[in-house]
This record gives structure tokens, C-alpha cells and sequence, in this order.
């Protein structure tokens, strides 16, 4: 049996967890870490387990008593247990109660107009914090758009947390904060949800998957396999935004003009353009794979060809100057607050006109017409009437990007 003279990360260990008032809880944290990952030293920690864990919970409960902040998440978070609990009480209900949510059941009870439109994303972006918006709200709106996509008014969330041991507290509630302000002006409740810690390293500080559910309010729900020759193609903004704001982060890198995420809730200006114009036959986010990805995803189910006009897709300036610095095409890049609309062209005025009196919508815009020549294809017409074929990549330009 090593004593404890051989087992340096031990001492450690013990020492600190002897040691409150003066305990870093990162050392704390990833102490026992350091241990798991040694070989030789696994066996001798495992027969410590039992005792290192109770002293662990000790802690925990004196942390709790004294009133202590503990500063990162614990692996006891996601135990089902007390500490559980308090992460709960103190935080999650704080920012995501309501009534639903607050009775803590299995399950949660709802009352629910059909039919319904039922989306689910896991969120994995990096950065957590971006410009413009943060991992929370990103996961709120993501999914509460992919259910308005289908003439929904989306009514409930459910959300999932898995969380890195050692993600700073102070970062864990500004996400959820950020989640409940998101939630509120979507309109949406988040009804149930789970928490589970990993040891550091199994995930990268914290993956989030919501689940949204909607009535639909229309009699035929948008759907990309509608799309038919002779209809137009609207779009309700810049492209590509999201996708470099976050490039830009990741990477260090400044523009003269800054660059913001689009990341937002789009579901109430879907339920005014819906309400006065329910002929609309295509509702999509062009969100992962950008604007010329999601269109071929229409043009192949609907078997048609979408025709766009370079000219009059918007790309803010600082975009296209970024994305040519970076080798990146801007019709690739994703975006988290815009909708590509495609309904009959004896409706695309009035469409435009719903679209542009919103903030959301401003500079909507009309970029193409959807035809039967080329079916499954995306046609580009370049300004000097050149075309070239717009296929889907085979991977992410990007990856983890939402
Ligand atoms: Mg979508």
C-alpha cells in the first residue's frame, strides 16, 4: 500500500480539503482529477474514495452553513442530492421559475392546443459568450425558432445542462440569466429540466439542449416541401453575422466596424407575417450551413430549383471584408436571427412590408424566385449574369457554431 509520502497529489488533496477558510476551490476541483487520470496512484485513491467523498459532501454542507459562495461547479451539483437541490433553488428557479417549472415534479403538466410543432437542438457553441449573445440565449432562441418555422406559437421549453466540473459559478448563472430574459421575451416557459456535472475534460464548460414545443395556429404548416415554381424568395435580413461574430471572438480578431451575433427570438413576427398572409409555403432559419445550405435542403425536398441573385443578398460590409480575409463565404455562414420566407410573388410585397416593420425584419428583402428548370439545385446569377451552381458543403466551415 503507497503511503502517503508517494502519493503527492493526495497530500494535496487532503491538505486542502483540511484547510477551508484558505481553500482555492479550483485546486479542490481538480485535485482529485489528477489523481484518476495517474495509473499508479488509481487503486490508492480508490480505496480512499468513500472517505474522500464524505469529507467532500462535509465540505460542501459547511460551505452551505457559513453562507460561503462556492465559486465553480462541483461534480456533487449534478447528484441528485442536497447540493443538487440548492443549485436548483438558487439558481435555476431564481431566473427560470413560473408556476410549471416551480412544482418540481417528474414530469411537467401541460395543457396544450394540437396539432403541435416539437423542435430539439443541443448547443454546444464556442465561445460561451459572444458578441451579441451568450450560450443561454443562443439555446433559447435557436429552438424557439425552429418551432415558429412550422406557423407555431411556441408555448413551452425544456432544457438540458451538462456542465464541466470547474465552470465558474459566476459564468453558470449569467447563462441562465440570460436564458430567462430570452425565455420571457419569446413568451416561452421553461417547464422541466435536468443538470448533470462531468469531470473536467468530458465536456468543454457547458453543452445545453432545449427542446421546444407549439400550437400550430395555421391550416397548412410551412414546410420546405412545399416551395413551387413561380414563388418568390424572400430572406429578412443580413446574412452571415452570427458566423463570423464568432469567428471574430474565437480567434482573437478585430474589425474596424464590430461585428454582433443576430441571435434572436423570431417567433412573434412570424405570427403577425403568418396571420395576414397564411399562404406562406416555406418558413426556414438559415442557421448552420447559411442561406446557401438551407436552400438546397428546400430545392431537394421540394424539387425545385431555387434561383438567387448575388446582388441582392445583404451582407454588411464588415462581413464581406472579414469573410475575404478569412477565405469563408458569407452564404455559408450561420445565422440566429433571420428567416428565409418563400410563398406566391403576388404575396411578396405585402410580405416584405410585414416583415420590414418589425427591428427584426428591417432590411428584408427579396433575393431570388424559386423555378423548375434545375430541380434539387440553388442557382446563384452573379451581377454580370454569370451563374454558378450553390451546393451544399460537406462539412461545417465552422464547426461549433450553435
Ligand atoms: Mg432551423
Amino acid at each position: 500500500m503507497p503511503t502517503m509520502g508517494r502519493v503527492p497529489h493526495m497530500s494535496k488533496l487532503q491538505k486542502t480539503m483540511n484547510a477551508p477558510s484558505t481553500r482555492d476551490d479550483s485546486v479542490f476541483c481538480y485535485g482529485a482529477e489528477d489523481l484518476v487520470d495517474n495509473e499508479p496512484r488509481a487503486a490508492y485513491f480508490e480505496s480512499r474514495l468513500i472517505s474522500c467523498f464524505s469529507i467532500r459532501i462535509s465540505w460542501l454542507q459547511r460551505c452551505h452553513a457559513r453562507g460561503k459562495r462556492v465559486e465553480r461547479v462541483l461534480l456533487d451539483y449534478g447528484s441528485g442530492g442536497k447540493a443538487s437541490h440548492r443549485l436548483i433553488g438558487e439558481l435555476f428557479l431564481k431566473y427560470l421559475g413560473n408556476e410549471i417549472l416551480d412544482r418540481l415534479d417528474d414530469a411537467a403538466f401541460l395543457e396544450i392546443k394540437g396539432p403541435i410543432s416539437v423542435s430539439t437542438d443541443t448547443f454546444t457553441v464556442d465561445p460561451i459568450f459572444f458578441p451579441g449573445g451568450d450560450i443561454g440565449s443562443l439555446a433559447v432562441h435557436g429552438t424557439v425558432n425552429d418551432v415558429a418555422m412550422l406557423g407555431a406559437r411556441p408555448r413551452y421549453l425544456t432544457c438540458g445542462f451538462i456542465l464541466e466540473e470547474g465552470l465558474p459559478m459566476a459564468d453558470l448563472e449569467r447563462i441562465v440569466q440570460s436564458m430567462g430574459n430570452a425565455a420571457r421575451e419569446a413568451g416561452v416557459l421553461v417547464v422541466t429540466g435536468d443538470t448533470k456535472v462531468v469531470p473536467k475534460g468530458a465536456v468543454d464548460k457547458i453543452f445545453i439542449n432545449t427542446t421546444g414545443i407549439g400550437e400550430i395556429f395555421v391550416d397548412e404548416a410551412p414546410s420546405g416541401h412545399r416551395a413551387a415554381p413561380g414563388d418568390a424568395i424572400l430572406i429578412s435580413g443580413f446574412m452571415g453575422d452570427h458566423g463570423l461574430a464568432i469567428l471574430s471572438k474565437r480567434e482573437g480578431l478585430t474589425f474596424e466596424a464590430p461585428v454582433l451575433s443576430d441571435c434572436a427570438s423570431l417567433n412573434h413576427l412570424i405570427v403577425r407575417l403568418l396571420e395576414a398572409i397564411p399562404s406562406v409555403h416555406v418558413l426556414r432559419d438559415p442557421t448552420r450551413g447559411g442561406l446557401a445550405t438551407t436552400l438546397n435542403e428546400i430545392a431537394g425536398q421540394s424539387g425545385v430549383e431555387c434561383r438567387i441573385f448575388e446582388s441582392k443578398i445583404p451582407v454588411r460590409p464588415e462581413v464581406t471584408g472579414g469573410c475575404s480575409f478569412l477565405g469563408l463565404d458569407p452564404l455559408y455562414l450561420a445565422n440566429e436571427g433571420k428567416f428565409i420566407c418563400i410563398l406566391p410573388q403576388e404575396h411578396a410585397e405585402a410580405a416584405l412590408a410585414i416583415m420590414r416593420s418589425d427591428p427584426l425584419g428591417a432590411d428584408a428583402v427579396q433575393i431570388g424566385e424559386v423555378r423548375g428548370e434545375h430541380p434539387g439545385k440553388v442557382v446563384l446569377e452573379t451581377p454580370l449574369g454569370g451563374t454558378r451552381l450553390m451546393d451544399m458543403l460537406e462539412g461545417e466551415q465552422l464547426p461549433r457554431i450553435c
